[in-house]
């Protein structure tokens, strides 16, 4: 299987690629944050859960979320891999993550980390929010909050994976089709390796 976790901060441009990953390479394309909002929409119970949080742009706890995972997951057993989009943010979802794929018999092949800096963000997702229709794209201090939010619990756990020797930091300002293909490129060079 091909799992890939595509990693950075918000606005970085994870949700725009995972478009064009899943195409190339028939993948299943998980985003967390797109399984809460589809739940606040239909007022499920773990939409309830959610939202209170999404709204300040603070995480959903762990217990909630990774169990939301794990079923997602399980819901596409013939799957020839998966895009982690927005999953693992926290050291405690990475590691959740790492044991129920080796209850699966399979891993995590690498993380992909789209880099660009805080500027560019938030005139990304205010810009955004435009078309997005999403409140905690609109507010300048609830993106702040993203921001530092991923700061301070997210961006650590890259090092889980660099531990592992499977991150690879990508560049991610150019157009759309350039990052592409430096993810292309990033995942060719580690699948032929
Ligand atoms: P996103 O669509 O990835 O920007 O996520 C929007 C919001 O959903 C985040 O600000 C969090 O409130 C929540 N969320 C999404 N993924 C996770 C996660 N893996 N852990 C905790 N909260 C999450």
């Amino acid at each position: 299987m091909l799992n890939i976790v595509l990693f950075g901060p918000p606005g970085a441009g994870k949700g725009t690629q995972s478009e064009n990953l899943i195409t190339k390479y028939n993948l299943v394309h998980l985003s967390t944050g797109d399984i809460f909002r589809s739940n606040i929409k239909g007022e499920t119970e773990l939409g309830k859960k959610a939202k209170a949080f999404m709204d300040k742009g603070e995480l959903v706890p762990d217990s909630v979320t990774i169990s939301m995972l794990e079923s997602e997951v399980e819901k596409y057993p013939n799957a020839k891999g998966f895009i982690f989009d927005g999953f693992p943010r926290t050291s405690a979802q990475a590691q959740a993550l790492d044991q129920f794929l080796t209850s699966k018999n399979t891993s995590i092949t690498c993380m992909l980390a789209l880099e660009v800096e805080e500027t560019e963000l938030i005139a990304r997702l205010l810009n955004r929010a435009k078309t997005s229709g999403r409140a905690d794209d609109a507010d300048v201090n609830i993106v702040r909050n993203r921001i530092t939010v991923y700061n301070r619990e997210t961006a650590p756990v890259a090092e889980f994976y660099k531990k592992q020797d499977k991150y690879r930091g990508i560049y991610g300002i150019g157009s759309v089709e350039e990052i592409s293909n430096r993810l292309f490129d990033a995942i060719n060079a580690v699948v032929l390796n």
